[in-house]
């Protein structure tokens, strides 16, 4: 066996790219986390042969000082957490100071940026460190190129361009759904595919979700202090035979929990043949410190604090929707 050496900070970054950068649907859910927690109002995506190409996002957030930008495409460097009790009550969607750093390791990435104040925006390139002034309005640009282009072995796991472009569109329908507030473009290899203005939270639902689903779909709405329940949750005639439609959000962030997903479902246990499938779009909200976010790299995973008490919430929220008389709730396209 060879002797014991440290790692190179290029090959650590590359082998941490393995869980933040599974393909460029990962990378795009890195960099729109980003452009949301740095608090811009409009954010558009361009991608190129299903992101593997190209993805750019540009932003209109707070930017990186010139000062900073180095530090941003370092790993366990972020602007968002100082402490563990920080980390206890995290309200961004990143914290972990680690996905530019494996962005970067594996793709030719560069970062152009004008924080607040600045006279001029500068461009840093990723893989030389080189600064250099450039022209933009405040807000950040971040190009991703040619994923996996020094890591054949990964590249080789990527799918087809519309497969990949599939799972990018499904990311930012993610992103969108939370974010109603925020305008949201996305566009591949030239063409518009979405055009989201800031709305009200029904009406991006209605533009991501179709207006059919929410006229047949409930209305939840459930405070119960510590925790609070919105959204809406399809009525049986608009049942899918695929879980392709079920969105669940805590605290804004798009999660997969067994936990909730079989709370929705025994809501629906009387009213739903067991091959079908509820299509919902629910946002649960919660005090931060009642749940761990820091289960996975991806934050896809959560842990709560009080599982059966969110269990119970959530089953008897859903259920109280289903079960109400009355007309169904439509999306209002007046005013
Ligand atoms: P994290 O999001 O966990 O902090 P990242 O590697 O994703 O880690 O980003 C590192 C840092 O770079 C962030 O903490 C933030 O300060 C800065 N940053 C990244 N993207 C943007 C952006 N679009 N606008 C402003 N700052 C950004
Ligand atoms: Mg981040």
């Amino acid at each position: 066996m060879a002797s014991i050496h440290r790692l190179s900070d290029l090959l650590v970054n590359q082998i941490a790219a393995g869980e933040v950068v599974e393909r460029p649907a990962s990378v795009l859910k890195e960099v729109l986390e980003n452009a949301v927690d740095a608090g811009s109002r409009a954010i558009e995506v361009q991608l190129e042969q299903g992101g593997v190409r190209r993805i750019r996002v540009t932003d209109d957030g707070c930017g990186i000082a010139r000062e900073e930008l180095a530090l941003a495409l370092e790993r366990h460097a972020t602007s968002k957490i100082a402490s563990l009790d920080d980390l206890e009550r995290v309200g961004t969607m990143g914290f972990r100071g680690e996905a530019l750093a494996a962005i970067a390791a594996v793709t030719r990435t560069t970062i152009t940026s004008r924080a607040e104040g600045a006279g001029h925006a500068w461009r840093i390139d990723g893989d030389t460190g080189e600064l250099s002034p450039a022209a933009l309005n405040q807000g950040t640009v971040i190009d991703v190129a040619d994923l996996y282009y020094n890591t054949p072995a990964r590249r080789k796991f990527l799918k087809s361009e519309a497969t990949e472009y599939a799972h990018c569109d499904e990311m930012f329908r993610r992103i969108a759904l939370a974010h109603p507030e925020i305008g949201l473009q996305l566009s591949h290899n030239g063409r518009v595919s979405h055009r989201l203005p800031p709305s009200e939270p029904i009406r991006r639902v209605g533009a991501l979700m179709g207006d059919d689903f929410l006229e047949h779909a409930r209305e939840v709405r459930a405070d119960g202090g510590i925790l609070a329940l919105a959204g809406f949750a399809s009525m049986p005639a608009y049942s899918r035979s695929s879980r392709d439609a079920q969105y669940f959000f805590v605290n804004g962030r798009y999660v997969r929990d067994k936990l909730l997903t079989h709370a929705v479902r025994q809501a629906y246990t009387d009213i739903l043949h067991g091959s079908r499938h509820p299509a919902y779009v629910l946002f649960l909200q919660l005090d931060p410190a009642g749940v761990d976010v820091n289960v996975h790299p991806a934050k896809i995973e959560v842990r709560f604090r009080d599982a059966r008490a969110v269990h119970q919430f959530v089953f008897h929220a859903v259920s109280r929707a289903l079960a109400e008389s009355g007309a169904t709730r439509s999306a209002d396209t007046e005013s």
